[in-house]
């Protein structure tokens, strides 16, 4: 017996936010680790979002907003969603929460009952499996791999849908692998999706912005716009500007769905920071000038990843069309022994010989579903990543 509730061993801590925050801690204690394990980008805040949060707390916006969001916020993101993605949502159509995360949360609580599917193409960002396991739904998982670009076919899709599926959750740029669905590969899942009214889609589009080779970002519910009423399309500040701390994510989609969270988030966090909203506000309606430099700077990061990487002492690296994480297959090493002897069996063990004896922080692909392989985020400076990559090759190098 312990005091713990049982549902708490359905999941597992985030495996990213664990290796994360072990990087940090190393670094903390004067160890030289690269850190690749890192899920934000590493530029500051805009100063001029920053100057609006400063304004908006001297104006008195330090006291409880509306649950799901304030009309100023709201009416940014409905702007946003026109402008930018073509989608035209009203304000009771938008939910925000504390976190592109706290929404996905709210969006499958409210939703999946005990037994229900939800479709998860692999590899996945670590959370959606766990989030539907802890409010008692089953993930089905959806086989991809690298030679077919980390993407799904619509014919797996197809095949995947029973009954009891009530979410398909797409994340395009993907987390960890990059992958981009276009719009003829989004109106093809859509063709297969207008047969199966019992199924929703999740559309995280958290890494819209942030896309390579001067590529065109469509969303789901754009390239369907049939599917409009049973899509749910998540995003937040987090990435595109900077604000992984101040906790601000956001929803459009049908208004009963909308109204379930509001209710959930009512009784369990209340309204996310008025400060944050007020940021996210102006981050929605000011410059973006910035977006095409971090881009190009991400972008070079990319490249260099892919050079120095891909090919390299038994690595496959492809190049990732979106988001800041390459993908790497260390499938080649798997059986091989460390110089301290220890033999490396999963890319578990792989990752942590990097770090132990090479001190390179990465995420195992134990964590995203696609094994063996390891996510190494590019969100750090270019020296850095020269300097991993240097790290990781040799470590590579001293396998036997
Ligand atoms: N979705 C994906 C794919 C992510 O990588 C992240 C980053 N943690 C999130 C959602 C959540 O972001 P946040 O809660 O910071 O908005
Ligand atoms: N999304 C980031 C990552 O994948 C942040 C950590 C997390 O929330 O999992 O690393």
């Amino acid at each position: 017996m312990t005091f713990i509730a049982d549902r708490l061993n359905l999941i597992s801590p985030s495996p990213s936010i664990m290796a994360m925050s072990r990087a940090k801690e190393l670094i903390a204690a004067g160890i030289d680790v690269c850190n690749m394990a890192a899920g934000e980008p590493d530029f500051a805040t805009p100063p001029h979002i920053i100057e609006a949060a400063y304004a908006a707390m001297l104006a008195g916006q330090t006291r409880y907003t509306a649950v799901d969001g304030t009309a100023a916020l709201k009416q940014a993101i409905c702007e946003k969603f026109q402008q930018e993605n073509d989608l035209a949502y009203t304000p009771d159509q938008i939910s925000v929460g504390a976190g592109a995360k706290q929404v996905l949360y709210n969006a499958l609580a409210c939703s999946v009952n005990d037994g229900d599917e939800v479709i998860i193409p692999a590899p996945y960002w670590v959370s959606y499996p766990d989030i539907v396991r802890l409010n008692g739904g089953v993930p089905v998982f959806l086989e991809t791999s690298a030679e077919n670009g980390f993407k799904i076919t619509p014919l797996q899709l197809q095949n995947a849908i029973t009954s009891r599926t009530k979410w398909l959750v797409l994340n395009s740029p993907n987390n960890p692998s990059g992958a981009i669905y276009s719009s003829e590969e989004l109106a093809a899942f859509g063709k297969v999706l207008a047969v199966h009214p019992q199924v929703y889609i999740l559309t995280d589009d958290i890494y819209e912005h942030l896309i390579y080779d001067g590529a065109r970002y469509v969303s789901f519910a754009q390239a369907n716009p049939a599917l409009a009423d049973r899509t749910l399309t998540v995003n937040g500040v987090s990435k595109a500007f900077a604000m992984t701390g101040w906790r601000i994510g956001y929803a459009g989609g049908p208004k009963p769905l909308i109204k379930a969270m509001e209710k959930l988030q009512s009784q369990t966090s209340g309204n996310p920071s008025s400060v944050s909203q007020a940021a996210a506000a102006a981050a929605l309606k000011g410059p973006k000038d910035f977006f095409k430099v971090w881009l190009a700077e991400f972008e070079a990061r990319r490249n260099l990843i892919v050079s120095l990487l891909d090919g390299k002492a038994g690595l496959q690296c492809s190049p990732p069309e979106g988001a800041f994480y390459a993908y790497v297959s260390c499938a080649a090493h798997l059986g091989k022994t460390t110089p301290q002897g220890k033999r490396i069996d999963n890319d578990g063990d792989f990752v942590m010989y990097l770090l132990d004896e090479h001190r390179v922080a990465t995420v195992q692909g134990a964590a995203y579903g696609v094994s063996p392989a390891f996510r190494v985020s590019f969100a750090t400076s270019i020296d850095t990543v020269r300097e991993a990559c240097r790290r990781i090759v040799a470590a590579c190098e001293a396998l036997r």
